[in-house]
């Protein structure tokens, strides 16, 4: 219940008029061709579990205007779309991961918080234009050493698309993570507070 209210709350801010770019926007409103699959939403996530009542993606506006760039740019370039698999977390959402996969490489800690928790990281695939993924090595949320970057033991296919996604979401002011392909903070994340949720655990 509180977590709807919470989401209740965050569609609504979305839809306010005194915008700014730290505010937190809906990424629809902002770009409907970026394809939305939040896993969170259903069960088809490295926990079983729904943890989201709610399948919208919420960013901090900013964010969501330089990822619609890069969107636009895989487009007209590639013919390429992103898919984005989550934005903005709560930080109660953030305490329930940590439960399940209390590991710093691939869940961030509550107490310190994640760059999600700010609304200013995305999870993110490409697609063709048919909506097939292109293959990055690993399936999103594989917490193996093969969802590194840095991991090279691949054909040259798959460390070309590596390669692509990571040189056009830099162009765009996002920088990703050394232990997931496809997680990208924002550069200016520090300009973003987490949320306070008052009455969340
Ligand atoms: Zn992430």
């Amino acid at each position: 219940m509180i977590k709807k209210i919470l989401f209740t709350f965050l569609i609504a801010l979305s839809f306010s008029n005194a915008q700014n770019d730290s505010s937190i926007v809906s990424l629809k409103t902002i770009d409907s061709t970026i394809i939305q699959d939040v896993r969170y939403a259903t069960t088809n996530n490295f926990t079983g579990k729904v943890l989201y009542p709610s399948a919208i993606v919420f960013l901090r506006k900013v964010v969501a205007d330089s990822l619609s760039k890069a969107n636009k740019y895989f487009l007209e370039k590639y013919n390429y779309r992103i898919k984005i698999f989550d934005g903005f977390r709560p930080l109660h959402i953030q305490k329930l991961m940590w439960q399940i996969m209390p590991d710093e490489r691939y869940v961030a800690n509550p107490t310190k918080g994640s760059r999600h928790n700010r609304g200013a990281a995305v999870d993110i695939t490409l697609v063709d234009l048919n909506g097939n993924e292109l293959d990055f090595g690993t399936q999103y949320d594989d917490f193996s050493e093969k969802a590194s970057p840095n991991y090279l033991d691949f054909p040259n296919p798959i460390l070309e698309n590596r390669k692509l996604l990571k040189e056009v979401m830099n162009k765009f002011g996002f920088i990703q993570l050394d232990s997931e392909w496809w997680h990208f903070d924002f550069k200016d994340w520090k300009r973003f507070s987490i949320p306070v949720e008052d009455g969340i655990d």
